[in-house]
């Protein structure tokens, strides 16, 4: 297979891709959903050298804090893990590197664009939805502002403008989806990365190639890409040199999500659950999830609800 890394299927996205679809939501409890369909971005972490170069490059594609490039060359706050924030799409964390003490392991996160969300699935009015390419989208002015989304993200992703008082809106990582979609252009992150640690391109083909990469090198890498499986599949999936639960990522199933939080919506419209009592659910939920419990509800939860 033919990889140009920076490029890797610039075109991917364009057109028809931008549109947004309306989310299917028996579709995204489905089996048979879209799985391997779509863009992604394969993060190397084997070949990242923690500039944070595309931490400014999303600020500055964002208009975020609008900080020059300078602001982002601490690089002693990479030991202190970060997540992101309402002005920070995307951070990077270092991690030690028991095999090479001089060669940390730097990891950059974001949204990762699961294919079946369940920001989507817990959003009661859609503002959050998966665009045709695979990126979830947000729309502020559907927003009610219920927060539901922050619950129930398997990678507590979303963040929230607390301090804005008329209009807060849910934030994160937007994959560029204007860039791709509107001006042609690959995320910005990839754009500026140097390394090239991060590869844009059609998902099934960035499988292949993380695979093949695994083969070609393996005592590089661990034989796990991560995102492959984890919540049903993730539009951004990672390549390293150690276990992922050792660089701040959960041990998560291949369950989706949305089969979990979506009984509980249609309870709420159905019984009138209480703002509360779903916040309650859903964090239950999501902790048991992101602890390795089987998941807490089946698909038979609005049956059991119905007995109740
Ligand atoms: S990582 Fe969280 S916010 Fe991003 S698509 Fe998945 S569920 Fe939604
Ligand atoms: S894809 Fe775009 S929005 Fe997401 S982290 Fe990269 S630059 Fe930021
Ligand atoms: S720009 Fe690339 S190499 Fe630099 S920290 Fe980000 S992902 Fe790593």
């Amino acid at each position: 297979m033919k990889v140009s890394r920076r490029g890797f299927f610039q075109v991917l996205g364009l057109g028809a891709a931008g549109a947004v679809a309306s989310p299917d939501r028996s579709d995204a409890s489905s089996p048979s959903a879209s799985l391997g369909e779509g863009m992604g971005m394969l993060v190397d972490t084997t070949e990242c050298i923690g500039c944070r170069k595309c931490e400014y490059a999303c600020d500055h594609a964002h208009e975020l804090t609008g900080q020059p490039p300078s602001a982002f060359e601490d690089l002693s706050i990479l030991d202190t893990p970060r997540r992101m924030d309402e002005d920070s799409f995307t951070v990077v964390n270092r991690y030690p590197n028991p095999d090479n003490p001089e060669k940390p392991i730097s990891v950059k996160i974001q949204c990762m664009h699961c294919l079946r969300p369940a920001c989507t699935s817990a959003c009661l009015v859609g503002a959050l939805q998966v665009a045709e390419n695979g990126a979830v989208v947000y729309e502020a002015w559907k927003c009610l502002g219920c927060r539901y989304c922050m619950v129930a993200c398997p990678f507590g992703v979303p963040t929230y403008e607390y301090h804005e008082p008329f209009t807060p809106q849910v934030r994160k990582c937007t994959f560029c989806h204007e860039r791709v979609t509107h001006e042609g252009k690959i995320p910005a992150c990839a754009e500026m990365c140097p390394p090239m640690a991060l590869t844009f391109g059609q998902r099934s083909e960035l499988l292949e190639l993380a695979h093949k990469k695994i083969a070609d090198n393996p005592e590089r890498y661990i034989n796990h890409v991560y995102g492959e499986h984890e919540v049903g599949g993730t539009s951004w999936l990672y390549l390293a040199p150690r276990e992922f639960e050792e660089l701040g990522f959960l041990k998560l199933g291949p369950g989706a999500l949305p089969s979990l939080t979506e009984p509980i919506q249609h309870a709420i419209f159905k019984f009138g659950i209480p703002p509360l009592t779903l916040y309650g659910l859903l964090g239950a939920m999501m902790w048991a999830y992101r602890n390795g419990d089987d998941p807490p509800v089946s698909h038979d939860m609005e049956g059991e609800t119905n007995d109740a």
